[in-house]
């Protein structure tokens, strides 16, 4: 054969590939198959958008950690919201979502959802579960929470509204960002869909963006896998590498990183210039007792609302901090800060908190250290 032909056929058959530890990261877009029938064999891989070893890999340890049948995955956290809605949603329905839901989430729903023609109303994330679900109408399709809310924290009885909602024919879902599949498992709370952005705990080290939607009923699974294909996406092999290599210590940061933030809540919550810690593993919490039921643990992401003050002390307090980075985003293994009352404007139903609001992120730095920084914020709090 010609060398142009020779080039291009050389080094196409590798020989059984060495095993490792963590699965192969198969490049492709092109699959090829071994003869003319496998071409239309739509009952295995026929092309790389569908995802290859890595993911695969990846998706058997999800459906692994959420106990379910089935994960589709999707290229971010909010993709997964969205993908996982327009799976399920036509016009003319109607969702009721939880108030404290993730910001973006709600634009999805508020420009996207309402232009094609489903209903979107919201719902006080305190709301007693029969109420919640007695306001539903017969268009009801489904019901979104996010307990607790990765803002403000407040819980709802999941398993409750998930019977009282299967009861009424609508179906359930939970964004699950904040208990990372491992510290509460919706499914096991008879939730149809459990979601979470994986960019967070589970990738764990703030450099991958991805999102994933389990479901126990294996026809939820393919509609979910079904929607993604509608959609066209797909996420790299070398991310979904990433996501099963954070997965791995998934349990040993969220110990460290849940038990490090709790200790800094509890000191918080004894210092002067805060109003309120908002974090239910905290005795005096209002969702204490529902956390305590449900939970297995606690996550390292809370919000502490600080006594009265001009905006401009909320920016002196974030200022002064030397540990903590001013970054959006949370999950990783540092730890971050951010104002949120700007992310409140759109709430139906506002709550007072007591002052202004500043989420905290707790990575794995020494708790010593990160009070030591908080001082110092709050002392530069006071003075301005
Ligand atoms: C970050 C986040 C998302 C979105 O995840 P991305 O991967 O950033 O798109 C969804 N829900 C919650 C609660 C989040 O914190």
């Amino acid at each position: 054969m010609d060398e142009k032909t020779r080039l291009i056929r050389a080094g196409n058959a590798p020989g059984a590939l060495a095993k490792t530890v963590g699965p192969p990261i198969q490049r492709g877009s092109t699959v090829l198959l071994p003869n003319a029938a496998a071409l239309y064999d739509y009952g295995q891989v026929t092309y790389g958008r569908q995802g290859l070893a890595a993911q695969a890999a990846l998706q058997e340890a999800l459906a692994e950690l959420e106990d379910g049948a089935g994960v589709a995955l999707y290229p971010s956290g909010l993709a997964a919201l969205s993908g996982a809605l327009l799976a399920v949603l036509k016009a003319g329905d109607e969702v009721l979502v939880v108030d404290n839901v993730y910001v973006p989430t709600r634009r999805f729903c508020e420009q996207v959802l309402k232009r094609f023609g489903v209903g979107v109303s919201y719902f006080d994330p305190r709301q007693a579960p029969e109420a919640l679900v007695g306001q539903a109408s017969p268009a009801t399709r489904l019901i979104l929470m996010e307990s607790p809310g990765s803002l403000t924290l407040e819980m709802q009885d999941v398993g409750r509204i998930a019977e009282l909602a299967k009861g009424r024919g609508i179906l359930t879902a939970c964004d699950n960002t904040w208990g990372a599949g491992l510290l509460f498992k919706p499914l096991h709370h008879g939730v149809d869909l459990s979601i979470q952005a994986l960019t967070k705990y589970v990738g764990g080290h703030s450099d991958a963006f991805m999102g994933s939607a389990a479901a126990r009923d294996p026809a939820m699974v393919r509609t979910l896998n079904e929607g993604v294909l509608h959609l066209g996406w797909s996420v790299s092999p070398e991310d979904a590498y990433l996501m099963l290599r954070g997965l791995r210590t998934l349990p040993a940061r969220l110990e460290a990183q849940g038990k490090s933030a709790l200790r800094i809540a509890q000191w918080l919550s004894g210092r002067p210039e805060i109003a309120a810690v908002l974090h239910p593993a905290l005795a005096a919490d209002p969702d204490h007792e529902l956390w305590k039921r449900d939970f297995t643990g606690a996550a390292s992401l809370f919000t502490i609302a600080l006594r009265p003050a001009a905006p401009a002390a909320v920016d002196a307090f974030l200022d002064a901090l030397e540990l903590f980075g001013l970054g959006f985003s949370w999950g990783g293994y540092e730890s971050l800060a951010i104002s949120c009352d700007p992310q409140l404007r759109s709430r139906r139903f506002p709550r007072d908190y007591g002052g202004p609001l500043v989420r905290l992120h707790v990575g794995l730095e020494d708790a010593d250290d990160l009070i030591a920084d908080l001082r110092r914020a709050l002392a530069a709090y006071s003075a301005a």
